[in-house]
């Protein structure tokens, strides 16, 4: 009887500890499901500028819908406080890093401490300079987006067959940001030869870089640059033709301060970049001419596609394209950082005026408000 008694506690118990092994292992699958696939940390340089706002919520959407947590930093456009978000991500042990640089050249510092621990670094629409701690650039064809608000100039006033000379002021970005020179060469290169052959004019004078550009992208700088320029330059009714500006945070300055001298069709060609709302209203209202469109929402899915493919020990090649959601282009050769060529994924940019503003409203991302007269974000 007692050696009966043993056998079914004995058996009772191998059972017991089966099914707890069992059950163990489900509630360990469960919550593997349920892991994070890793953590991405995120350093913006602040929501001053539209689009940074814009790419910073849709990459944080993106990679946790991939499975990622993340850490969003935006840092009030100071680099110091940038360092600090950096450090702190880098210091919670973060998987990959996402960076939109305030100024390229000093971060090297701070990212020899992410190499030292082995995180990988994807420089945002910004190269981050001199330092081989940067894996992958994702950004647009920069030298494109120069060229294109170049090319729509030339188109505008018809610089190619006209005999006529005309004015043009240019307004260049912030020279701590590597893209700004990028977007310079490639309008310079364009407007060229109508500079030397003379049917272009700058009245200013102000024709190198470091002599058109804004720091900090500032839209209040932009606009006291232009009062001054045309106070210095324009006051004998000498007529101003085309501002060359490289994004709509500089033309949203630069369109007020011509407001006192022109209106209506009188008003110059103006550029812009990135189809921030304000400026797309100004595309309606007569005030600008056009912008570059960047879909940020594609280059946010790249970048989110990019990290994955690393994490995941993926090579970085042009064979990585035709997995992306969207188009862009593998460049091995163009981004040269001061310490290495970093592999780039270009997407590419659009010209935006009055005409296909509609097209914008198709990509879902905006659409035109009740009064169907501006387009508003979606
Ligand atoms: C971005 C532009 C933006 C500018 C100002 C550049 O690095 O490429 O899209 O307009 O910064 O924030």
């Amino acid at each position: 009887m007692r050696s009966h008694h043993n056998l079914w506690t004995a058996l009772i118990t191998v059972m017991v500890m089966v099914l707890c092994f069992l059950l163990g292992g489900c509630v360990q699958q469960s919550r593997e499901s349920a892991e994070s696939a890793g953590t991405i940390g995120i350093a913006m340089p602040s929501k001053t500028i539209e689009r940074w706002s814009r790419d910073g919520e849709y990459l944080k959407k993106s990679f946790e819908a991939h499975g990622y947590d993340v850490e969003l930093r935006y840092s009030d456009d100071d680099i110091n406080h940038q360092i600090n978000d950096i450090q702190v991500l880098i210091a919670d042990d973060v998987d990959l890093l996402i960076i939109v640089a305030i100024d390229g050249s000093a971060l090297f510092r701070t990212l020899e401490d992410a190499e030292f621990k082995n995180i990988p670094v994807i420089a945002y629409d910004r190269l981050i300079m001199n330092t081989d701690a940067v894996d992958c650039y994702v950004s647009f064809d920069n030298y494109r987006v120069g060229a294109l608000q170049a090319q729509f100039i030339e188109e505008r006033l018809g610089l190619e067959d006209s005999r006529d000379s005309f004015n043009i002021e240019l307004v260049s970005g912030d020279p701590a940001d590597n893209n700004a020179i990028y977007y310079y060469n490639g309008a310079r290169d364009v407007l060229q030869p109508y500079l030397d052959s003379g049917k272009l004019k700058i009245p200013s004078r102000k024709l190198e870089f470091l002599q058109t550009c804004t720091p900090g992208w500032s839209t209040d700088e932009a606009y006291e640059n232009m009062q001054n320029i045309l106070a210095s330059y324009y006051s004998d009714k000498t007529r101003l033709d085309a501002v060359l500006c490289a994004s709509d945070a500089l033309s949203l300055g630069v369109i007020p301060a011509l407001y006192s001298d022109y209106a209506g069709d009188n008003i110059p060609v103006v550029t812009g970049q990135d189809g921030d709302i304000a400026t797309l209203q100004a595309i309606v209202d007569g005030r600008q001419t056009m912008t570059i469109y960047k879909n940020v929402n594609n280059e946010a899915d790249i970048a989110v596609e990019v990290a994955d493919a690393m994490l995941k020990g993926k090579p970085l090649d042009a064979s990585l394209t035709g997995e992306l959601s969207a188009e862009c282009v593998f460049d091995d050769t163009s981004y040269d950082n001061g310490t290495k060529v970093v592999p780039s994924y270009l997407l590419i940019p659009e010209v935006i005026t009055l005409e296909n503003l509609d097209s914008l409203a198709a990509t879902g991302l905006y659409k035109w408000d009740e009064r169907h007269r501006y387009l508003v974000a979606n």
